[in-house]
């Protein structure tokens, strides 16, 4: 587990970013760097605090579920997990319930998949948590749709910031290049202009090049921490076979581990296709060969998404994904950094995304800089917010970070296993172990991996009597492609 650092509080950091808007004196004015899912919800919660909000964009954004240069990953299987769900509901109420009416369909775990995990198949008893399943495009649409609905918030597309203004004490705006519609005028420099703003957000996402705006104004960029297990993704779009119905699975997930450093997950979309993608660490690369795509899940420990793939009928390109590092970019620590300057979303930590713990992280961010800016009872200086905000991140970043540091050829400044976390490592093998065959560390397991409770549910007492107490439960031999019987369901610890 990591621990807080809480130094004293850099002075240049310590100015109040924009007053609530019902208390507020000054016209105040915040910029957003990006227009993803992070960048889309910081935008809401700072229309509440600001008398305007711009975010600025690269792309074009389409008025369409569509898929755009700015976000590669968007097409790769994207869930949205239990938490993710909660935090996207309270910034914007009946969102989930939107998506559900587009066709999000929801996958319940364990019920509705064949997963293998941690060297077992799971039993399908009936499910403590539901993923949501669609693609990525459509989640962000219908957030942006939602979003853009609130006339204090513009944007600035096609134009992406290449630098910030100010100095190390404070930020006082962008500098943005707008691209050209053209090809050649896109990689061309045609304009560049100042945006002035008293609040600027970066959620430029995984690539932001924060660091180095920061340090061209005087100002310390922040310390980093990565985890590289050398993941890389391939995905291709399918049709399921026509014969697919004689079973009630739903969703195929086989998650890498140690001793498996290969996985693939195929799950449903909303328009009924599938959206296979495979994953491989470092040495084990899934293909971004069509040829070979199927031929890679020969490689799992069972050939049922070979068998599946060979039934369904491909739809699309097969697209690869490589830069999927954990990196924490620690802006909470002390530092001459400026006022009014925040990251947020993955700009400030991103994940493997094997996790599936990243668009989940940026609600949740969201959720904790709305409550930052509306604590009356602490001012909400850049380095509070900053440090709520990280800490909004912590759990996730526990779970992958302490699950990757076990993959082989791990790289990395936070590779290094650190003494104090053995005893917990030990009982999370544990956990482990069980969270496949006995329902009460399975439920609980899984509302640690969603997100959606903390890590301490791990630790309640009927869990802990399970994983100290109990032997390792039985689980099946082969993948079960049915559903058990509908018994009680187990979701309390
Ligand atoms: C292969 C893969 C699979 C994933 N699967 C999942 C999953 O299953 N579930 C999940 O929750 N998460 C998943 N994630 C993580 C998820 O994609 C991110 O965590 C999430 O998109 C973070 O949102 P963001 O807004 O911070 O960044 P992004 O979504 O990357 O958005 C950044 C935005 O900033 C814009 N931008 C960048 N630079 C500039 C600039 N200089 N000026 C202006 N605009 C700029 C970009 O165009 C883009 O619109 C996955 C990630 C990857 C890589």
């Amino acid at each position: 587990m990591d621990e807080d650092v809480d130094g004293p509080v850099a002075p240049d950091a310590g100015e109040r970013i924009p007053p609530h808007r019902h208390t507020g004196r000054h016209a105040r004015h915040a910029v957003v760097i990006g227009g993803g899912i992070a960048g889309l919800l910081a935008a809401q919660v700072l229309a509440a605090h600001a008398d305007r909000v711009t975010i600025v964009e690269r792309d074009r954004l389409p008025g369409e579920a569509k898929a755009r240069s700015g976000v590669p990953q968007s097409g790769h299987i994207h869930v949205l997990l239990v938490g993710g769900q909660l935090a996207l509901d309270t910034l914007l109420p009946g969102i989930v319930a939107e998506l559900r009416e587009h066709g999000a369909p929801e996958v319940g775990m364990p019920g509705d998949m064949v997963q293998w995990q941690s060297g077992i198949w799971y039993r399908r008893t009936p499910s403590t948590a539901h993923l949501l399943t669609a693609s990525r495009p459509l989640l962000e649409w219908l957030v942006r749709r939602r979003v853009l609905t609130d006339t204090r918030i513009e944007t600035v597309q096609g134009t992406e910031v290449v630098g910030l203004l100010g100095d190390a004490v404070r930020t006082t705006g962008v500098l943005l290049r707008e691209r050209g519609a053209g090809a050649r005028a896109a990689r061309e420099c045609v304009v560049t202009r100042a945006l002035t703003a008293d609040l600027v957000v970066d959620a430029s996402g995984r690539g932001s090049r924060a660091p180095e705006w920061l340090a061209a104004v005087g100002a310390e960029p922040p310390a980093e921490e990565t985890l590289d297990s050398g993941l890389a993704y391939a995905s291709r779009v399918y049709r399921p076979g026509e014969d697919d119905g004689i079973t009630d699975t739903i969703g195929y997930y086989v998650v890498p581990d140690p001793g498996q450093v290969c996985g693939g997950v195929a799950l449903p979309m909303e328009d009924g296709r599938y959206l296979v993608t495979l994953s491989g660490v470092r040495g084990s690369e899934p293909p971004s060969d069509e040829a070979e795509f199927a031929d890679f899940t020969a490689r799992f420990p069972h050939p049922f998404l070979y068998e599946w793939l060979k039934r369904a009928e491909p739809d699309s390109p097969v697209r690869a994904f490589r830069n999927t590092a954990n990196v924490r970019r620690r802006y909470d620590r002390p530092g001459r950094r400026p006022a009014g300057f925040l990251a947020i979303g993955d700009a400030l930590c991103a994940f493997n995304p094997v996790y599936a713990q990243g668009m989940t992280v940026a609600a949740q961010n969201a959720v904790a800089l709305r409550e930052a800016l509306a604590d009356r009872r602490r001012t909400p200086t850049t380095r509070r917010v900053q440090q709520a905000l990280l800490n909004s991140a912590r759990q996730a970043w526990d779970i992958s970070s302490g699950a990757d540091r076990e993959m082989p050829g791990v790289l990395g400044d936070a590779a290094r296993t650190r003494a104090a976390d053995r005893p917990v490592t030990w009982y999370l093998e544990r956990v482990q172990r069980r969270a496949g065959g006995n329902p009460v560390v399975g439920a609980a397991f899984r509302a640690a991996l969603h997100l959606s409770a903390p890590l301490s549910v791990l630790f309640a007492p009927r869990v802990v009597r399970a994983v100290l107490f109990e032997p390792v439960p039985h689980t099946p031999a082969e993948p079960p492609m049915w559903r058990e019987s509908d018994g009680p369901v187990s979701d309390t610890w």
